[in-house]
């Protein structure tokens, strides 16, 4: 088999490949190239679904702050390249029961990194946000730097840039296995095959299937999204309702406002199972399913149709302790972004960024915890991820 030589494969463009893909496609005297086993944006992938939550105050404590701050500058950098708007800066609020673990560490991220925000007592909510019904004890968390993503648009732009850069893209193209030699990494696709310096691993759910050194690590977990149409849209648009978490018992619910000027994002997952292989994932809600969420959609929202008007159901790949797997393997010709565990979109530039550094800097660094010895340490106590995540 010809083997076509190049600096660089990106394997997946998605959320971190098309990230990475643009970040890479920057850099000088570099041959990129990018395969992907489905279409330009398609609706497969762990990114797909109108909009996503991005939020500072975010519930995992700190670990993640300077990473999204520096990916909120880069989400600004891509809309000023592409000319595309990507992210609405329209706050994010965290509704909880005061006390609520979550919600205290939220609130202890804020402090510790100085982030803009309110707190919002149960009375101010009830005022200001009528939309959400508001328990008695329930407090908010209004982070100013929050708002919402969408994601198609970021990725079809970091695409196009990066392409419009230099960087060829492939579509409808999978790639069948990796093989690392003493002179590159051969890739081998459905259409042929490459020989890289260096291959960038970012095949979101179907990375066991490249890497099988991940097997152990990543576990599949199942999203679904549900929109529902108020009988008031004007109260739902992104000027008036702020992406949203809200926490009730022992119900979890994450949305958007309507982009679409008749339905609203919330969503709720009903406990599914984790799966190995994105082949075993559901591909719909039952009915049943469809009708509890509704229901508790609409003890949590005034005036809703509690009937899904669209729904999807998705997956993404997991950590047990949702750090996302960032590796460069011990020849520096293999880097693996893997396990963004349900959270990764609103950070995905950073990742992109890191990519770039890792594959052209030989001194570059990222947090040592996210390197893949370290997620297998780690594995070794507590075993894989069982579900739970949101
Ligand atoms: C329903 C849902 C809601 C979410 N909400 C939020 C949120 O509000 N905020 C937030 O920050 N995060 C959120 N996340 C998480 C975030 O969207 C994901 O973590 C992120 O999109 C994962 O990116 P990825 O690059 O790993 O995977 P993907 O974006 O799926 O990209 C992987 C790509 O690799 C391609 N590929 C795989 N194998 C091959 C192969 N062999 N050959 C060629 N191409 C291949 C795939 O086709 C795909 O295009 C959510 C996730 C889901 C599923």
């Amino acid at each position: 088999m010809d083997l076509q030589k190049t600096n660089v494969v990106v394997i997946g463009a998605g959320t971190v490949g098309a990230m990475a893909l643009w970040q890479l496609s920057k850099r000088d005297s570099l041959d990129v190239v990018g395969i992907e086993q489905f279409g330009r944006v398609h609706s497969h992938g762990s990114y797909v679904g109108e909009s996503r939550v991005f939020r500072t105050a975010v519930h995992e404590g700190g670990t993640y702050v300077p990473m999204i701050q520096r990916s909120r500058d880069l989400w600004r950098e891509l809309e000023r390249e592409s000319g595309r708007s990507i992210y609405d800066e329209i706050g994010a609020l965290s509704i909880a029961p005061e006390g609520f673990p979550d919600l205290v560490t939220a609130l202890g991220t804020v402090r510790d990194f100085d982030l803009p925000h309110r707190v919002l007592s149960t009375e101010e909510l009830r005022a200001e946000f009528p939309q959400h019904r508001v328990q008695d004890g329930d407090i908010g968390l209004l982070d100013a730097h929050g708002g919402g993503l969408r994601p198609e648009v970021a990725i079809m732009s970091a695409l196009d840039l990066a392409e419009s850069n230099g960087a060829k893209l492939f579509f409808n193209t999978p790639v069948i296995d990796i093989e690392e030699r003493v002179n590159g990494v051969v890739v081998r696709t459905t259409q042929g095959a490459w020989l890289a310096d260096t291959v960038v691993v970012a095949s979101g759910s179907w990375s066991t299937r490249i890497s099988p050194e991940l097997n152990d690590l990543l576990r599949l977990q199942v999203l679904g999204l549900t929109w529902f149409m108020p009988k008031r849209p004007e109260l739902f648009a992104p000027d008036r309702f702020p992406v949203f978490l809200r926490d009730a018992g022992s119900v979890h619910f994450f949305g958007a406002p309507s982009f679409d000027g008749y339905a609203f994002k919330a969503c709720t997952n009903p406990e599914w199972p984790v799966f190995r292989d994105v082949d075993e994932v559901p591909t719909s809600h039952t009915r049943e399913e469809l009708i509890r969420i509704g229901q508790r959609a609409a003890e949590l929202f005034d005036g809703i149709n509690p009937e899904p008007v669209r729904q999807s159901v998705h997956h993404c790949a997991y950590t047990p302790d949702r750090l996302p797997v960032i590796d460069r393997n011990a020849s520096g010709r293999i880097v693996t972004l893997a396990g963004l565990s349900g959270h990764g979109f609103k950070f995905a530039p950073q990742l992109g960024e890191w990519a770039a550094k890792l594959v052209k800097e030989e001194d570059a660094t990222v947090d040592p915890r996210f390197a893949l010895p370290a997620h297998l340490e780690r594995l070794a106590k507590t075993g894989p991820y069982t579900g739970g995540g949101h």
